[in-house]
């Protein structure tokens, strides 16, 4: 699990974090078993001390992993996390070599633990989205915490006595085949989790034009096919406005590409908040733009291009303008290419009676 974990750490993209710290965590807890069933072969500050700190750092590093991966900043700072760790050595050391006590050392390993399950399955409640691998991660960071608080329990009303961890009573049995197989689970639940925001991220970049993150034609022309059906069903209205920068090559010739892409972006953003939450601005690829203004007609439309032209008089460091074409659906005998060629028309209009104006058609 650990290996997987790495490797697909190193080959995802740099923004999915997390995936070496659950790949450690793994190792972590993996490399404390050895240390376990070398008691009596090894010092107790190896097999006791040192493998129990091992367990609880695993379970910190999984807490972590999830931590970074959402990218909710730490509630805890590092001096809480390093007396709680310190705190729970001198623990294990007291009750190893002071007054030696195996159950009261289960009691302080289910207690610790609990409380970095505890906070880590708060973590996932909030930070994760809703989604299978999330519901399985949740699903067997409960189990854990389950079986922690019903160890404790019977720890503590003394109805289990065991004499160490490799003891076979059927509780203890339990105790440890239950992180086997859930530790596991929530590593796999893990990998989906990364695996669906990886497969979001692909999607997000197949749809969206990289330098604005405006729709790109190839989604704007899925929108307005699924926005024309609707209209269609349900006789909803549907404008479009195209829209095109004016004397974009001499704004590239004068400040150069890169002031260029600056006004691409100032221009969608300000685009962008001139429409409504169910318009939609879209690139049609060089300096043209196409918003799909759904449930809207002629003459919104034309308040809306008109709040493009205020917004471009803002328009800085570098002023920009825009001339924009309307086009309004027509009803059932209308077709899209029927639509964008009126756009067009009505784009071309603007600009031959002087740029920085709309035109409707
Ligand atoms: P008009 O007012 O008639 O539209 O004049 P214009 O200069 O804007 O003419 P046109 O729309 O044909 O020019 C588009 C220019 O946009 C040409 C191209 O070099 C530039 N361009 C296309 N894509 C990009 C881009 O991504 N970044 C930058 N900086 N420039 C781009
Ligand atoms: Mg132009």
């Amino acid at each position: 699990m650990s290996v997987v974990l790495l490797v697909i750490a190193k080959t995802f993209p740099k923004n999915i974090q997390g995936l070496r710290e659950w790949g450690l965590s793994v190792l972590v807890i993996a490399l404390a078993i050895p240390l376990f069933v070398a008691r009596d072969l090894i010092p107790d500050l190896f097999s006791i001390v040192l493998a129990n700190l091992m367990l609880l750092a695993g379970f910190m590093m999984m807490n972590a992993g999830t931590r970074k991966f959402s990218g909710v900043p730490p509630r805890i700072n590092r001096a809480t996390l390093f007396w709680f760790v310190l705190a729970y050595v001198s623990l294990f050391a007291w009750f190893t070599y002071i007054q030696p006590n195996a159950v009261i050392r289960l009691a302080i390993l289910s207690l610790f633990t609990l409380v970095v399950i505890l906070n880590h399955l708060i973590l996932v409640l909030k930070a994760l989205p809703k989604t299978t691998g999330r519901h399985i991660m949740v699903f067997s960071l409960a189990v854990l915490i389950g079986s922690r608080v019903l160890r404790l329990g019977g720890l503590m009303l003394g109805f289990e006595q065991p004499t160490g961890i490799f003891d076979a009573s059927t509780s203890q049995l339990l105790y440890m085949a239950l992180p086997s197989i859930m530790i596991p689970l929530g590593t796999i639940s893990f990998i989906m989790v990364a695996s669906e925001k990886l497969r979001q991220d692909l999607e997000f970049i197949s749809r969206h034009d990289d330098l604005t993150q405006c729709l790109n034609k190839k989604s704007a022309i899925e929108e307005l096919k699924r926005e024309i059906a609707r209209s269609k069903r349900h006789g909803n209205k549907l404008t479009i406005m195209l829209i095109d920068l004016d004397k974009f090559k001499d704004i590239n010739d004068t400040h150069g590409h890169l002031a260029g892409d600056m006004v691409l972006v100032d221009f969608a953003d300000k685009g962008k908040k001139s429409l409504r939450e169910t318009d939609r601005l879209t690139r049609f690829g060089g300096d043209e733009f196409v918003a799909i203004l759904p449930d809207t007609d002629l003459e919104h439309a034309k308040l809306v291009a008109t709040r493009f032209h205020e917004a471009a008089k803002k328009s800085q460091p570098i002023a920009w303008s825009v001339s924009i074409g309307i086009s309004e659906w027509l009803g059932n005998d209308d077709s899209l290419s029927a639509l964008l060629t009126r756009g067009d028309k009505a784009l071309y209009q603007s600009k031959t009676l002087g740029r920085s104006q709309t035109q409707a058609i």
